[in-house]
């Protein structure tokens, strides 16, 4: 038997199941939730459900979606010859914000991690390969996050790449190591955007 009631010990278990929620948050998440009105608390439940239902993956470039494509693959004004590629649509987000990328985006859904046990063939690599000539791609852009996992990542795919005839850049250093794009200020990955350089592969 736990301290709590079992629909308590639930909802901590749930919460602390959730990335970067401790045991001692989840606990303070579960009791702030039972704390709201039953109204607020079921509208919470409700845009879990919502976006549950209603959000898909692109089919093109694995960024959420709404229908088949997300906003920016719909765009026609977006440039098809610049691809950005990154590990998750979080880090796509990162680099709309600076508005300095006019191109497409491709989600990796995450990057290489031997110790995790996560390969290439876990990543969407081979939806990647397929667009290279269907959309006329002329540079990709390794935007991967700027630790080991960001930057295997993007040795990989350049060494992949670079015998098909594409341009490969990556991202300028300058970001700080070890982190992550999603936290870089946008004047700082603005620039590494711009002070990208090629790499041989
Ligand atoms: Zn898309």
């Amino acid at each position: 038997m736990g301290v709590y009631a079992a629909p308590v010990q639930d909802l901590i278990d749930e919460l602390g199941r959730l990335p970067g929620v401790g045991p001692k948050s989840a606990q303070r998440i579960a009791f702030h939730l039972l704390k709201l009105s039953r109204e607020d608390a079921l509208r919470l439940a409700r845009s879990i459900t919502e976006a549950k239902d209603r959000v898909a993956w692109c089919q093109r470039c694995f960024n959420v979606a709404e229908g088949d494509l997300c906003g920016i693959c719909a765009d026609p004004r977006r440039d098809s010859a610049l691809l950005c590629v990154v590990e998750e649509p979080r880090d796509l987000v990162a680099v709309e914000r600076t508005q300095e990328f006019p191109g497409r985006y491709h989600v990796l859904g995450g990057a290489i991690s031997p110790i995790d046990g996560i390969g290439p063939e876990h990543l969407r690599v081979k939806e990647l390969l397929t667009r290279l000539d269907g959309e006329g791609v002329s540079e990709v852009i390794l935007c991967t996050n700027p630790n080991i996992e960001g930057e295997t990542t993007a040795m990989y795919l350049a060494r992949l790449l670079k015998p098909l005839g594409v341009k490969v850049t990556r991202i300028a250093s300058g970001l700080p190591v070890g982190g992550d794009l999603e936290y870089a200020d946008e004047l700082t990955l603005g620039r590494a955007l711009e002070g990208r350089r090629e790499l041989d592969g």
